[in-house]
């Protein structure tokens, strides 16, 4: 049996979005850019397993946390919480023990979802960002 709870923690810390529940929204109200929109899919198809972490040398879960992040970060429904999401979700990730990544890539050799690394990347992109506007005061 896996301890998968550190990665709920994660997910507790940012992977939503806020938004008033009712009934369903027109689908078309909302328009997404169609790489966006398959970027996002990609990302959305983690199923939060931990093979990725369990897999790294380092004991990293930015693979994890990265398709988390974008996959919210890449839809207009995820922009109003873009910063605070990536920054507490990295504060519970390191919290948590995990180690940093180092571009093994055992991680996307062993995602059963097939998640790129290069979302490793979006995740640094989003928290560099995230970092620099709230430095900025916004
Ligand atoms: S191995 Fe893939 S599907 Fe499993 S948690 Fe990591 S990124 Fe998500």
């Amino acid at each position: 049996m896996i301890d998968r709870s550190a990665l709920d923690r994660i997910v507790q810390a940012g992977g939503f979005i806020s938004a008033r529940a009712g009934s369903a929204p027109e689908a078309n109200s909302i328009p997404v850019p169609k790489h966006n929109a398959d970027l996002a899919m990609e990302a959305a198809a983690c199923i939060g397993c931990g093979a990725c972490a369990a897999a790294c040398p380092n004991g990293s879960a930015m693979l994890f946390t990265s398709a988390k992040v974008s996959h919210l970060a890449l839809l207009p429904q995820g922009d109003p919480e873009r910063e605070s999401r990536v920054l507490k979700m990295v504060q519970v990730m390191d919290a948590e023990g995990f180690g940093n990544c180092t571009n093994t890539y055992e991680c996307e050799a062993v995602c059963p979802a097939e998640i790129s690394a290069s979302f490793i990347a979006k995740l640094n992109r989003e928290y560099a960002r995230a970092r620099f506007r709230r430095s900025m005061g916004e």
